[in-house]
């Protein structure tokens, strides 16, 4: 199943499978997000997600937030 995902380095969406990313995080505990390799510069690149809660007006982000298990749970 083939997923978007967004490269940073190029500024573009492009679909691969994608694959799963676990880690123990300090503070929120257990986390995982999808990952892809871009295919043109094989940066690892987080999944695109086109329509997201108010996580992100106007301004920036140092790092984006992973989707993290104590959230609520969506998709
Ligand atoms: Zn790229």
């Amino acid at each position: 199943m083939m997923d978007k995902f967004y490269c940073p380095k190029c500024k573009k969406i492009f679909e691969a499978e994608g694959e799963k990313k676990e880690w123990q995080d300090p503070i929120y505990g257990y986390c995982f997000k999808r990952t892809a390799k871009c295919p043109v510069c094989k940066t690892e690149s987080d999944e695109y997600r086109s329509e997201g809660p108010s996580l992100k007006k106007s301004g920036e982000i140092n790092y984006p937030f992973p989707k993290c298990a104590c959230g609520s749970g969506e998709g």
